[in-house]
């Protein structure tokens, strides 16, 4: 079990996106200790958040994030910026905003 301190060092309430290539690099405080899938990965619009890839991102969690998702079935967690997203085709120019 994490102790009182490690929870405290890991208080910033943020999950990260990192594919299965990516994943967090282990630092001394391991910061990003769980890790769970988006509901609909790998067919996601969550992507790996390392620079250049567009690999379906897991979600992983702090030591804070995991307990709730562990002991408190939170299943909704903020993420940390910058947020990416891959949309479909169609995208439009809005008529009333541009002339025509
Ligand atoms: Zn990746």
């Amino acid at each position: 079990m994490p102790d009182g301190d490690m929870i405290l060092r890991n208080r910033t309430k943020m999950a990260i996106l990192r594919c299965d290539l990516h994943k967090p690099k282990v630092r001394k405080n391991k910061r990003y200790i769980f890790v769970a899938d988006p509901v609909t990965y790998p067919d996601s619009q969550f992507l790996c958040g390392h620079q250049g890839c567009n690999g379906p991102g897991r979600v992983w969690l702090n030591i804070v994030d995991a307990l709730m998702y562990r002991d408190e079935n939170q299943r909704t967690f903020r993420l940390q910026a910058p947020k990416r997203v891959t949309v479909q085709e169609g995208g439009h120019f809005e008529p009333e905003l541009t002339d025509q």
